[in-house]
């Protein structure tokens, strides 16, 4: 399952054509970028833009919500996220406020086949920078705000299976947070 609308622009992608990359899973050689902290993109650059266009590709070809670069195997601080409302990208995405808990199902493109219940805040506000490394600030509700926290977990590290994250595993098949 996931948005079919037709895949949106984001603002300040400019010409750039993303590519398809795969997405590292729990059970590849490579897998052990999921478990890293990724660094902070210093400088946003055509470099930063090209990855977001590949993960935007990559996500949609995987029927995701959410992708972190980690996930296509660069430990950068960036996710891209689409609910069905349009893209979204954030680099170096830091949380300022959170809001309320909201229990729901979630699943990974990095962990497939599995789906569990996770807690996490009902609102949320998020600062970082665009793509032309502008400070923006992003605030989300519900779905969103799940989908974000979901992906800057992943900056960290941390996968929706973790203690701390999973309350009870879920057979029920959802949207893939990313
Ligand atoms: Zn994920």
């Amino acid at each position: 399952m996931s948005s079919r609308r037709p895949a949106g622009r984001i603002k300040g992608l400019g010409g750039v054509r993303g590519r398809p990359r795969r997405i590292v899973t729990l059970r590849d050689s490579d897998a052990a970028v999921l478990r890293r902290r990724s660094r902070p993109i210093r400088t946003v650059d055509r470099t930063t833009r090209q990855l977001v266009a590949d993960m935007l590709v990559s996500m949609r070809r995987a029927q995701g919500i959410g992708l972190a670069a980690p996930q296509i195997g660069v430990p950068v601080r960036l996710f891209v996220a689409d609910i069905g409302r349009g893209p979204l990208a954030v680099v170096n995405p830091r949380v300022r406020r959170r809001r309320g808990s909201q229990v729901g199902i979630e699943g990974c493109l990095s962990i497939p086949g599995v789906y569990g219940d996770v807690r996490r805040a009902r609102a949320i506000e998020v600062e970082g920078r665009d793509l032309r490394g502008r400070r923006i600030v992003v605030t989300g509700e519900d779905l969103l705000a799940r989908v974000v926290q979901h992906e800057i977990d992943h900056l960290n590290g941390v996968l929706f299976i973790d203690p701390g994250r999973l309350l009870r595993r879920r057979r029920r098949r959802v949207r893939r947070a990313g």
